[in-house]
């Protein structure tokens, strides 16, 4: 029999981007493509970018030429993709350029040059796909692009406005990744909150019931799956609050990752944020009274044009305030096509970058406080793996999300396998890197 023909893939960007990169991969294994991990074992790579950041740009280029020295067979897709010009000037031998979400697309652009060789008795994907997170947890889109305009932000651009999926099709993706053996359920999108806001909150059958494609329904019904479920991307609308007690019950993880951005009245109405709003602090402080677990997780621009420096004190002042656990400080890029270039009163970018490692000692400070805070507490930790080097389990807590958040290592303990869930005693703490021993 022939040799069936291989692809492999290069996938950048955000959550989001591995999500597509997994449908590609999902689709074409289905046709009867085998998947290489090496650009040499692949007859044709493909690409998915990232566009972004300009940063973000030059790395999913600079990809694209590597993909090309090594294997020269190479189909781009992804946001970058909506660039055609800028990739095809850069490198013209690629074999295609298609757009973000453009699945079909990047199928055909496949097909033409590497045709399938099809064997439906041989050809088995697994019913919940092809996954590129390890098999313990999986992120769980459940909408693509982006109704708002924040004026920093180019995604609305590239990924067009929100477009949700029906409620059912996500809970029946959800059900199929728990039977495949998933225990973490990652919810992401552009804009969690605003799920199925398009669709006017349609309902749509689900088991015996209806189910509104509503953050709270859908939040709810994932509740009942019986795993950690966790939440993304999620704005500060005022119907956020409604899923706090559902936190305070165990049903979803007690963890927000909300993107505030700043704290700043003036720049967040210059940044267009949406739901911002000056009562943020005594939201905070009301969803922890109903769930004193709570982790909140989010990032920051620092340098935005305009941004004083008394605006840039009011923001460390809010990180502190608020008890802002997981923070992430991005420098503002001035971005092509973003409104925010448009505005006088760029930044210095040594302005930008003193305020950045300003911002990080103050959210360094917090970590090691937060960290010392756990020492001698028990905690429910989901195990990653296990590490040669300190021959220790690698797991997370509650509070810490897969790749952005901390890791507990924990020691002591029996033979042990990913998506195990025990209860530990944290020994020691250095930041978000935690000790632990088996409770
Ligand atoms: S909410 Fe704002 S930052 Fe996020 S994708 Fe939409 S426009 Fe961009």
């Amino acid at each position: 029999m022939a040799k069936a023909p291989t692809i492999g893939i290069v996938s950048l960007g955000c959550p989001k981007a591995l999500v597509d990169s997994e449908r590609i991969l999902t689709r074409l294994r289905s046709e009867g493509y085998q998947l290489s991990g090496s650009y040499e074992g692949a007859d044709l790579v493909v690409v998915n970018t990232c566009g972004f950041l300009d940063s973000a740009k030059a790395e999913s280029l600079e990809a694209i030429g590597e993909a090309l020295n090594e294997n020269g067979k190479v189909i781009v897709t992804g946001c970058l993709g909506k660039e055609e010009e800028l990739i095809r000037g850069a490198h013209p031998n690629v074999l295609a350029v298609t757009g973000p979400h453009q699945y079909e697309a990047v199928v055909s652009a496949v097909h033409a040059h590497l045709p399938p060789q099809h064997d439906p008795k041989l050809d088995l994907v697994p019913e919940s796909g092809l996954r590129l997170t390890p098999r313990h947890y999986a992120y769980l889109k459940i909408s693509e692009g982006c109704n708002n305009r924040c004026s920093f932000c180019i995604i609305p651009s590239i990924r067009g406005d929100l477009v949700s999926r029906p409620a059912n099709a996500v809970l029946k993706e959800a059900e199929s990744l728990v039977k495949a053996g998933v225990k973490e359920i990652l919810v992401i999108s552009q804009d969690t909150s605003a799920y199925g806001v398009d669709v006017k909150y349609a309902e749509s059958k689900w088991k015996d019931r209806m189910v509104r494609a509503k953050f709270y329904d859908l939040a709810k019904e994932l509740g009942e799956l019986g795993v950690w479920v966790r939440l993304h991307y999620v704005y500060p609308y005022p119907h956020v609050d409604e899923v706090i007690p559902l936190m305070a019950e165990g049903k979803i993880l007690p963890y927000l990752d909300i993107p505030f951005q700043h704290a700043s009245p003036r720049l967040l109405r210059a940044m267009r944020r949406p739901a911002n709003q000056d009562r943020t602090l005594e939201r905070i402080a009301q969803w922890r009274s109903i769930c004193p677990d709570l982790t909140i997780r989010s990032s920051f621009i620092v340098g935005f044009p305009g941004e004083t420096e008394e605006e840039f004190e009011t923001l460390l002042d809010f990180i502190e305030e608020a008890g802002i656990d997981r923070a992430g400080c991005f420098k503002y890029e001035n971005v092509e096509g973003a409104a925010s270039r448009e505005i006088d009163d760029q930044i210095e970018q040594d302005v930008i970058d003193e305020r950045y490692e300003r911002f990080m000692e103050t959210q360094t400070a917090l970590a090691y406080a937060r960290g010392d805070a756990l020492v001698g507490a028990t905690q429910t930790v989901i195990i990653d793996g296990f590490d040669e080097n300190t021959r220790a389990y690698e797991g997370r807590t509650k509070a810490d999300a897969p790749e952005i958040d901390g890791i507990v290592r924990v020691f002591g303990t029996g033979l042990l396998q990913p998506g195990d869930i025990l209860d530990v005693r944290i020994s020691a703490a250095e930041g978000h890197e935690l000790t632990a021993e088996a409770a």
